[in-house]
């Protein structure tokens, strides 16, 4: 285990700029003075280079990390720059990261000092709880060199949750079954100060959640619903947010089951609640003064005996029903009824609600597959998450509510399908869930069925498999509501 800690700046008593450390890694702008080593590796500080040189005195290992032209370095740079840092030391047992004292970037220090210790602990990342053989990773300690010691603190908190998410998404789906994904749910909760209830059986019934209980029919493994609460210490906070997150463990499709070349990621189906379970963990450290409630659908969706029928009738908590055309559209029913109770009035309803949902497959051919799809009828709601997913390091891109859309939702038996047209699915199930949100309630839809599983090979600071994708958009956001700006709903 690395631990990443906040250093002092400077040289030490000796004059040592390494202060004993193993490795250095300095952040360079393009020209920036390098040595003639790294000169003739072909060193020319392009983003995400990294070319390894001995310290003047032979004693440790500089890593020359480049940062591009100094005006056109952001945050990501120095978040991507961090994560390389980390994978090219070697077998070091510590390292200085002085990334974050570069200037000249127009990033200010704390916003570097906060993005080099995300990308330290976001490039440590590996998922090895399934080998026989664990490669023990010899890096003891990774050193931030800052002033800025509280942006260190709050970067480190939004990147262990961002890594819990990863885990839990990467965890297999026969050891996250909805059970067992409550049950670490409860686990975390208490050891991170979270209140937390957990629902299943006739409770689930008794809260009406008719969309969990009927997609989870088809499952040997039972439905839960959990509800996580951060209270912050101070009396009285402002503003009740509320994070519904999807949960299902597997998705076969049911019994319009997937073509089997399209299953193998579908773990990850509970990337959403992943992610709002991880965020919620990190608010206690992070003390921000607005109370806030993880709602966590959790389903497994599976073609049994008892599985939802093609053509059957679910009945909603707020007396309206979907006629289901598609089990695989299996995660707006699973929303519904959610969405009714966290805008709903009451002491589980909240002021502004945003659901994290691996929604569709459509999402990937509009965006590909490290974008998120946000869709919001609040314009103030989309400007809050869009600067909070910018500060986070998360691509996030707004797509319209097309109300002509509508007309693919049409049933002949019910209120509306949950089977949408070819084309377009993306913003019908937004419309589809929107049609569950209480008026006057703020509310958002994050789709990030590409984003929560990376399929390719690691890049920047994003490692292969569970990417805990939004995990710091919710942070940033929530932090951007408690900073109460004129601009927040
Ligand atoms: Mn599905
Ligand atoms: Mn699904």
């Amino acid at each position: 285990m690395t631990r990443v800690v906040a250093g002092d700046v400077g040289t030490d008593a000796a004059g040592a700029a390494d202060r004993g450390a193993d490795v250095v890694a300095y952040g360079r702008h393009t020209g920036a003075a390098v040595g003639a080593f790294s000169r003739r590796r072909g060193f020319v500080a392009r983003p995400g280079q990294v070319v390894a040189e001995p310290s003047a005195d032979g004693r440790a290992v500089v890593l020359n990390v480049g940062l591009g032209p100094a005006g056109s370095a952001t945050a990501a740079t120095f978040r991507a720059a961090a994560a390389a840092s980390v994978r090219a030391a070697g077998p070091a047992r510590s390292l200085r990261l002085e990334l974050a004292l570069a200037d000249g970037s127009g990033v200010p220090a704390a916003d570097r000092a906060r993005a080099v210790a995300e990308g330290a602990v976001l490039g440590l990342y590996r998922y090895d709880e399934y080998r026989s053989t664990r490669a023990a990773n010899p890096l003891a300690e990774v050193i931030v060199a800052t002033p800025e010691r509280r942006a260190v603190a709050e970067g480190l908190a939004a990147a262990e949750a961002t890594c819990l998410a990863r885990d839990l998404v990467n965890c297999p789906a026969g050891a996250l079954t909805p059970p067992a994904f409550a049950d670490r749910i409860r686990e975390l909760a208490h050891a991170s100060g979270l209140d937390c209830a957990v629902y299943e059986g006739a409770g689930l019934t008794e809260l009406g959640l008719t969309g969990l209980t009927a997609v989870g029919r088809g499952s040997a493994e039972p439905p839960r619903y959990v509800e996580l609460t951060y209270d912050p210490p101070e009396a009285g906070p402002a503003l009740t947010v509320g994070l519904v997150g999807k949960g299902v463990t597997f998705d076969s499709g049911g019994l319009s089951l997937k073509p089997s070349g399209e299953r193998h990621a579908m773990k990850a189906d509970m990337g959403g609640a992943a992610a709002v379970v991880a965020a919620l963990t990190a608010l206690p450290r992070l003390g921000l003064p607005l109370r806030v409630r993880g709602h966590l659908p959790l389903a497994e969706n599976m073609p049994d005996g008892g599985a939802l029928r093609v053509g059957d009738v679910v009945r909603h908590l707020d007396g309206t029903t979907t006629e289901i055309t598609h089990t695989d559209n299996e995660g707006r029913v699973v929303l519904a009824d959610v969405l009714v109770r966290a805008t709903g009035p009451g002491p589980h309803g909240s002021d502004l609600v945003v659901d994290v949902a691996t929604l569709t497959s459509a999402a990937v051919h509009a965006l590909g597959t490290r974008t998120g799809a946000l869709f919001t009828p609040d314009d103030r709601l989309a400007r809050t998450l869009l600067t909070a997913s910018e500060r986070a390091g998360e691509s996030f891109c707004r797509l319209p509510l097309l109300a002509h859309e509508r007309r693919h939702l049409r049933s002949p038996v019910a209120d509306r399908v949950n089977c949408s047209h070819r084309f377009g699915d993306t913003v019908q199930a937004a419309l589809f869930l929107q049609d569950f949100v209480a008026a006057g309630v703020p509310w958002a839809h994050l789709d990030i069925a590409a984003p929560a599983f990376n399929d390719e090979g690691p890049y920047a600071e994003v490692p292969y498999g569970g990417t805990g994708f939004a995990v710091r958009t919710l942070i940033e956001t929530l932090r951007v509501l408690s900073e109460g700006s004129p601009d927040v709903p």
